[in-house]
């Protein structure tokens, strides 16, 4: 058997991450490798599955979770009664072009993976469970956005409490990735997401997460850092 591995793709939005762990998925269930895929409650637009932009790809079911620490329940249960578990999850988000987890675990056997997508909106247990996955021989596929449209590093939901960000997450992942997307104002490599709010960028000081009417951009260092000042400094730069 070979050894764990902890892998991160991470990078603004629309970097093609959840392809990569789609990828992943796709590989594991061509070689009838069992895993478990999971992704946070509070990422509501695609309901149970880890989709990508990508019209070719198939999407991967995933189980909903509120907290970090549900991981190892999962895997638990799994492991105690494997034909139970898989039984519970046969038609648990009917849809088609999807990659169920009743698929991924057809065989039964032992599981070799989770895949966790949009890490940066659970709790700093993340890293605890990583590596009690790991300690149990199990791989662990992570993937999520790496700064907030402030361009720092994301706060996990406990940050107030504990104080870590994805910066820790990334740390402690054996292998990473940084992907990018391309600059949606001028086509260069883009590492970092800008939020809109009615066309403009978002103030600095509002919230982390928005749920409502704003929009997100890839973009590259040069329209971010031009997007993030003060209207009047930009102005001011305009007719120097
Ligand atoms: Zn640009």
């Amino acid at each position: 058997m070979s050894q764990p591995t902890s892998e991160i793709c991470y990078g603004p939005m629309k970097s093609g991450k959840s392809r990569h762990l789609i990828a992943q998925a796709e590989a594991m269930a061509t070689q009838s490798r069992a895993f478990l895929a999971f992704k946070p409650r509070q990422d509501t637009r695609d309901g149970c599955f880890i989709r990508s932009r990508d019209p070719g790809s198939r999407s991967v079911e995933a189980l909903v979770i509120n907290q970090a620490q549900e991981i190892l329940e999962y895997v638990t249960l799994y492991q105690a009664h494997p034909q139970r578990f898989r039984t519970r999850l046969e038609g648990l988000c009917p849809q088609p072009d999807t990659l169920t987890l009743s698929e991924a675990l057809t065989g039964l056997s032992p599981l070799v993976a989770c895949l966790i997508d949009e890490v940066f909106l659970l709790d700093s247990a993340l890293i605890e469970v990583m590596n009690s996955l790991i300690a149990q021989g199990i791989s662990v596929y992570l993937s999520g956005l790496d700064r907030d449209f402030r361009c720092e590093y994301f706060p996990l939901r406990d940050y107030a409490e504990q104080g870590l960000t994805m910066q820790q997450v990334i740390q402690a992942c054996q292998k990473s990735y940084l992907l990018t997307a391309a600059c949606e104002e001028c086509g260069e490599e883009a590492p970092y997401t800008l939020r809109l709010i009615n066309g403009l960028p978002a103030p600095y000081h509002s919230p982390t997460i928005l749920i409502g009417d704003e929009e997100y951009q890839a973009r590259c260092q040069t329209h971010h850092a031009l997007a993030s000042q003060p209207v009047y400094a930009v102005q001011a730069k305009a007719f120097a």
